[in-house]
């Protein structure tokens, strides 16, 4: 169980690419992963259209050097992601993916058209229905981006291979698996299921506070990479500042022996011993997964942040339109929440355009919040 976390100065391209090699050698070369004659599939963390300093997606010289290096073996990529709100290509071509896929002549593949996947060893989910062009590829590359989370705490790669999940299918999983324990147990589903042969983390610059998409770009100058996404998932949360014990899908992944804590990950390289100080999502502190089931309501009533529109708001209907529940509404531009039907998973946080929505503690989670 070997990751190799590196300092990665800037995205200039001769660091990003010097950084990846110093990555690959230690975990024993790229032909370690790949092999020659591979159609190997890159999943970006292409969540939407942003420029690259935004820090929402992953940077596009992290794809080129990634795509450079799985050239040089011998195989052959294809890129793919689904973005949460609109069309491959234009999220590709709004955070600079596309322009590289151009440059490298590589194909970027719209995950649209899916295949049902049969997944009888899942722990929660039997059966997924997940983009076609990954039944077409002989291996997965996971290419995700170190950023806070307000539903799952942090986003790294294993949450990465969400992506497979084809547009508005996605809110599906949001209904179904409402407790973060619950989602997170979907995504290991997942992400066994996927089997990426390769995890890496663009972290030279990440995401702190809420995350994945309405966060502070925050610089950290580390590159991660191991063949265990789980346990690359684990030292990302380690160096980003979090407990990975308290972070829902790094947890119940020790839990299940999927992969040791720190202290059990041979971690290797010039980045291995960088600690930060990540500031954490106003969700972090979620006390729902203390309380027993019957209490579920309540709990979601009073021990969670929950969702509230601010002036910011221009009735743009985005929120509505992705909030799994319907329990958003938008009358004469002004939004509404009907908060007996909101499950709190901050769907509408994450995809608002204009971050107006704030997540706001209840008197009690404060108080909680006190003794814990
Ligand atoms: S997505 Fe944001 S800006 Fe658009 S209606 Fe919802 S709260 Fe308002
Ligand atoms: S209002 Fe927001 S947090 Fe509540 S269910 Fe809808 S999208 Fe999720």
């Amino acid at each position: 169980m070997k990751v190799a976390a590196v300092s990665v100065a800037s995205y200039d391209r001769a660091a990003v690419e010097s950084g990846l090699a110093e990555a690959l050698g230690l975990l024993g070369g790229v032909a370690r992963f790949i092999a020659p004659g591979d159609k190997v599939l890159v999943k970006p963390n292409m969540l939407e259209g942003l420029p690259p300093e935004k820090a929402v997606t992953t940077h596009p010289e992290i794809l080129r050097a990634v795509l450079r290096a799985v050239k040089a073996g011998g195989a052959t990529p294809v890129v793919g992601d689904s973005p949460g709100t609109t069309g491959t290509l234009k999220a590709a071509e709004k955070c600079g993916l596309l322009a590289v896929c151009r440059e490298e002549d590589v194909p970027l593949v719209p995950f649209e058209a899916t295949v049902d996947l049969p997944y009888p060893a899942g722990g929660i989910v039997k059966k997924f229905t997940l983009a076609r062009p990954l039944a077409e590829a002989d291996k997965v590359i996971s290419l995700a981006k170190m950023k806070t989370h307000t539903f799952m705490g942090i986003t790294g790669a294993a949450k990465n291979m969400f992506g497979f999940v084809v547009g508005m299918q996605k809110a599906q999983f949001h209904l179904r698996m409402q407790a973060r324990k619950e989602f997170a147990a979907m995504l290991i589903d997942l992400a066994n299921l996927v089997q990426p042969v390769l995890s890496i983390v663009d972290g030279v610059v990440g995401m702190e506070g809420n995350g994945p998409r309405n966060g502070k770009p925050v610089h950290a100058g580390v590159l991660l990479a191991g063949a265990d996404c789980f346990a690359v998932d684990v030292v990302m949360a380690e160096i980003m500042g979090f407990d990975p014990a308290r972070l829902p899908l790094t947890a119940l992944a020790c839990e299940r022996g999927l992969t040791p804590p720190l202290a059990g990950i041979d971690l290797a390289g010039s980045a291995k011993d960088i600690r930060l100080n990540f500031v954490a999502p106003r969700t972090m502190l979620s006390l729902t997964d203390r309380i027993p089931g019957w209490a579920a309501a309540f709990g979601r009533s009073h021990l969670t942040a929950r969702p509230e529109i601010g002036a910011a708001c221009v009735g743009c209907g985005r929120c509505a339109a992705h909030c799994p529940p319907e329990a958003m509404t938008v009358t004469d531009g002004k939004v509404r929440i009907d908060y007996g039907k909101c499950i709190r998973c901050y769907c509408c946080q994450e995809l608002c355009p204009a971050d107006a929505v704030h997540l706001e503690e209840g008197r009690m989670l404060k108080l909680a919040r006190r003794f814990l």
